[in-house]
């Protein structure tokens, strides 16, 4: 079995190097003894298909970046839309995971959004930077990362990857975390968020290989010791 890995806008969308779980995801399905191929989509590039692919990583980058890309994507809404609701694995990143809303409102601005999640988002006063770390339903260790984002996202009745206990979230105010609908996670931690978070990457990982091979019976164990006693760390460092 193969997996494959489309990276969008690896030139654009990659802050605090959100490439690292790229590299994660495909570490983790060679480990396993399953074929991996990562293809990169940069804004050179005119055309991509995703009938094939299982994995869709959109990382984040600066509002400039976030309006080139939303450009370029909106040529690419219904097949995206389309890929999502037929249970196509996206993982989305701060930046990636405003534009899968309505809109993201700026100042001056509104960049229009994929409008596949029934979200949206509007720049604040200040910026939400720091560690956070989160609870979630989908997994049963703690999540951790970092965050840093001006907008503040509001996601109405869908599912948050988590709640917050340490750090900002959404919206800074209603503890929520980031988006699970179908196999899409998006999530405002960014960076190398995967490799800290070894659980969530297999939770992805899982969704794309079952989709790929119904008879899939579930990742191979491996040893994470060290991975989760970095994460240990960060979750005993900022307990409250
Ligand atoms: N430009 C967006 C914001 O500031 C996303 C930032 C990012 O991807 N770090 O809210």
């Amino acid at each position: 079995m193969k997996i494959k890995i489309l990276h969008l806008y690896p030139d654009l969308l990659n802050l605090y190097g959100d490439k690292g779980n790229i590299e994660c995801m495909r570490k983790r399905l060679i480990w396993r003894g399953i074929d991996a191929e990562v293809i990169e989509y940069t804004s050179d590039d005119t055309g991509f298909d995703l009938a094939d692919v299982d994995i869709v990583f959109i990382g984040g980058g600066s509002d400039r970046e976030q309006k080139i890309v939303c450009g370029k994507l909106l040529e690419h809404k219904e097949a995206i839309k389309n890929y999502v609701e037929d249970n196509g694995t996206l993982v989305a990143v701060c930046g990636g995971y405003q534009l899968l809303g309505k809109y993201y409102k700026l100042e001056n601005e509104t960049i229009d959004g994929l409008d596949i999640l029934d979200i949206y988002t509007e720049q604040g006063k200040k910026r939400l930077i720091g560690n956070i770390v989160l609870e979630s339903d989908f997994i049963s260790e703690k999540i951790v990362g970092f965050e840093n984002h001006g907008g503040r996202t509001y996601i109405g009745n869908h599912t948050p990857l988590g709640k917050v206990i340490y750090g900002y979230g959404n919206d800074e105010k209603s503890a929520a975390e980031g988006v699970v609908y179908k196999n899409v996670v998006a999530t405002y931690l960014h960076g190398p968020l995967l490799p800290k978070n070894p659980a969530l990457c297999d939770y992805i990982l899982s969704n794309a290989v079952k989709r790929r091979n119904p008879d899939f019976e579930g990742l191979l164990e491996l040893d994470d010791s060290l991975e989760n006693t970095a994460n240990q760390y960060i979750v005993n460092r900022f307990k409250k």
